[in-house]
């Protein structure tokens, strides 16, 4: 067994066409956040997690944002990648525990269905929690949004 964990964040868009993905839901009502990808911030704590459990090195390693040809991708085209890459390394996930840190949108009744939706894509239990920053510091200013996640590995 081995542990990982992964962190992220992203900034909200000006783009108000842009979705909000969250582990592969579309939250509706809310910004969406700038990135590279679909900037699914949930996801990406998760691969990170995923990829430092199997000694697999980090996101930007596997999609380097200097890359044109992956822009806009789905984060959970990228989680796919990154569960076969700690397969190749001999590595299936156990589970994975993920707290969102959001000042908005309120995510209480949208944890199940990100929950459900990652825990389909890694075929492994992923809980979900959220919380806020309590209005401090630029999540708290409503600038972006954060995750953490830690992986276990077998
Ligand atoms: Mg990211």
């Amino acid at each position: 067994m081995r542990i990982g964990q992964g962190f992220d964040i992203h900034r909200f868009s000006d783009d108000p066409t842009r979705p909000l993905m969250l582990g592969g839901v579309a939250i509706e009502g809310a910004p969406g956040l700038e990135g590279h990808s679909d900037a699914d911030v949930v996801t990406h704590a998760l691969i990170d997690a995923l990829l430092g459990a199997g000694g697999c090195g980090d996101i930007g390693e596997l999609f380097p944002d200097t890359d044109a040809s992956i822009r806009g991708i789905a984060s959970m085209v990228m989680l796919e990648a990154a569960v076969a890459k700690i397969a190749a390394a001999g590595f299936r996930a156990v589970n994975a525990d993920i707290t969102i840190i959001a000042e908005t949108p309120k995510l209480g009744s949208h944890k199940v269905s990100i929950a459900q939706s990652l825990t389909e894509a890694l075929g492994a239990p992923v809980s979900v929690k959220a919380t806020t920053m309590e209005r401090l510091g630029p999540i708290g200013a409503r600038e972006g949004m954060a995750a953490l996640c830690v992986a276990l590995v077998e």
